[in-house]
């Protein structure tokens, strides 16, 4: 093998179950449910394991624990890992109000905090959700968690289209009296506002993506708790910089970049094609498959940047990406890594 042998970890998450939502600004995408079974994920650690001294395995990528046999998955899942594993601070809401035992199963593992997505009123987030009764179970679900002393983090999503919603989520979380029964049981109640990555389903928003007029807008309790959160000064620092000034500063970026690390996680879709988890597991950044061209190939095309994404990012100077992609009279606000991923996806699908 003329490749790297061995990496200092390798993370493998397999797509096993898929997810009950189907959310507007999923970066993963929207692909059918797979249904794999516990062989399918033996089969991928097996591959994996030659090549590292430190192999972790997840039983998904989408919804954690959407599968009825969760308890079973997150066992078999640490037998064949090779470090404690703790669980994601993200959890199946679809499960938490259909079945009583994943709660107490949840506290179990020591989970103390656990975070929801809104996005505004009960219409606004079902419609985001991709569910109908996603509202209404997001607030069952934070009875649920408040009522077995796990925090909650409140996680909302921002665009053009559901600004005027946020003084409904504010007076919302002052009227559930969050933060006061948190800290009841000595936990921190906390929320943050965003506008998300522009990949996936996300992407398809581009034309209603925030700019500085609706970051004006958000409510000041909710102002202030995604400041706390994100440990900064100013929203602007949170929602980035404008896409034209953003451009200005990349038209004369000569820089290249590859994304192989000696630490990679990878993404297993429930057809066992590989992807980096860098963005959304689109075509362009597919790295080969395990059942096909096995570990080793898929492990190669990586280290090779042989994908087309990994391969434009290496050889194409961000400052043809933004000239071929961008937009220099854009007020859209953009985090500078969310830009350039976007740039990459835009330019390769113009490429294919
Ligand atoms: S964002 Fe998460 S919960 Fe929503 S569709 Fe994507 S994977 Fe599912």
């Amino acid at each position: 093998m003329n490749i790297q042998t061995k990496y200092s970890k390798i993370t493998a998450c397999l797509d096993m179950a898929g997810c009950p939502n189907r959310c507007k600004h999923c970066w993963l995408g929207h692909f059918p449910n797979g249904n794999l079974s516990e062989a399918d994920l033996r089969f991928v650690a097996q591959q994996f394991r030659p090549f590292t001294s430190c192999l972790m395995v997840d039983d998904w990528y989408r919804e954690p624990d959407f599968h009825d046999k969760y308890k079973e998955r997150w066992e078999l899942c640490g037998s064949l890992s090779d470090k404690p594993r703790t669980h994601f601070e993200l959890l199946s809401v679809w499960r938490l109000v259909r079945d009583p035992e994943y709660v107490k199963w949840l506290s179990s593992l020591g989970l103390k905090s656990a975070q929801l997505t809104l996005f505004g009123g009960e219409k606004t987030t079902d419609h985001y959700t991709g569910r109908k009764n996603a509202y209404r179970e997001i607030l069952e679900a934070i009875d649920i968690l408040i009522d077995n002393h796990i925090s909650v983090r409140i996680q909302i999503f921002l665009n053009q289209e559901n600004i005027d919603e946020m003084p409904f989520i504010d007076t919302l979380i002052t009227k559930l009296q969050l933060e006061e029964r948190c800290s009841e049981f000595d936990e921190k109640f906390s929320c943050f506002i965003h506008q998300g990555s522009c990949d996936g389903e996300n992407e398809k928003l581009y034309h209603i993506r925030v700019t500085p007029e609706e970051v004006r807008k958000i409510p000041k309790q909710l102002a202030e708790y995604t400041l706390k959160h994100f440990h900064k000064e100013n929203l602007i620092d949170v929602f980035g910089q404008t896409e034209q000034e953003l451009y200005q500063t990349l038209i004369s970026d000569n820089s290249t970049a590859s994304y192989v690390t000696d630490e990679p996680v990878f993404y297993v879709d429930s057809r066992f094609n590989v992807y980096p988890n860098i963005t959304c597991t689109y075509p362009f950044w597919r790295l080969g498959n395990l059942k096909t061209d096995g570990a080793e190939k898929v492990l190669e095309n990586y280290a090779k940047s042989r994908s087309l994404a990994q391969s434009v990012r290496l050889n194409v100077p961000v400052c043809e990406l933004v000239k071929a992609q961008g937009d220099p009279t854009s007020q859209k606000l953009f985090e500078k890594s969310d830009y350039i991923n976007y740039l990459l996806n835009t330019y390769c699908r113009s490429k294919i």
